[in-house]
Parts: C-alpha cells; sequence; structure tokens
C-alpha cells in the first residue's frame, strides 16, 4: 500500500527494531513508547482498521494473538501483566491507518482512559 508507514516498515524501506517476524505478523518497538515494554503488532497484510477485518483474516489475527502470547513471554512481562491496544478510527486516536495491537507492560499501567 503506497504511503503507509507501516507497510514501508515491512518492506524495510523505513528502519524499525523488530522483536518477532513470521510470514503473516511483524511486531517491533514503538518509537514513542508509552510504557517500559511498548511492542507494536501488525498484520503484514494492509488491512487499515478493525473496522476493515473480514473472515479472511481469521488467521491472520490468530497469528497476531499468538504472536503477543510469544513476545509478553519472551519480555517476561507475561505473569505480571501487560495489555494489548487497538486504537479505531477517529476518537480512539488512531493515527497510523494499518491495523496494529500495543502491547505494553513491563510496568504498572494506568486507568484505560
Ligand atoms: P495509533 O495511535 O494507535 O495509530 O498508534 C501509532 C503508533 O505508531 C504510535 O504509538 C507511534 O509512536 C508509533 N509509530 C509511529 N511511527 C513509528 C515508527 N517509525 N516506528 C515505530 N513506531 C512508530
Amino acid at each position: 500500500m503506497d504511503n503507509c508507514l507501516f507497510c514501508k516498515i515491512i518492506e524495510g524501506s523505513i528502519p524499525s527494531k523488530k522483536v518477532f517476524e513470521n510470514d503473516q505478523v511483524l511486531a517491533f518497538y514503538d518509537i514513542q513508547p508509552a510504557a517500559r515494554e511498548h511492542v507494536l503488532i501488525i498484520p503484514k497484510k494492509h488491512i487499515s482498521t478493525m473496522n476493515d477485518v473480514t473472515d479472511e483474516d481469521d488467521q491472520v489475527m490468530a497469528e497476531i494473538f499468538a504472536a503477543a502470547r510469544k513476545i509478553a513471554s519472551e519480555l517476561g512481562i507475561a505473569e505480571s501483566g501487560y495489555r494489548l491496544v487497538n486504537n479505531c478510527n477517529r476518537d480512539s486516536g488512531q493515527v497510523v491507518f494499518h491495523l496494529h495491537f500495543h502491547l505494553l507492560g513491563g510496568e504498572k499501567l494506568g486507568p484505560l482512559n
């Protein structure tokens, strides 16, 4: 997808600090961490928002959640706890329109809103 920041990260034309990758999913550290550990987990397929996920994406969504569990375990925060957040559209503050899940942890997190 032209002009999508996260598609460029997938292509490698914009650098990222990768945490996990397989054929369907990429995870990398957020450039502006909102917690001690802050990783973004994205599908390699361009999907703009959570509203655009379809039944055809069941497998990639399962891969995203499997990646989240694996990353949390590897970062050592699975037991202490973490949060998985998706922002969808304007009221949530979504800035990058390529589906992504924020994995946040490594410290006591504040309220959701
Ligand atoms: P959202 O507000 O849910 O759309 O979140 C977008 C996230 O992307 C923000 O937390 C940004 O800090 C993060 N971000 C923007 N550009 C980059 C980048 N080049 N590498 C890593 N994370 C980024």
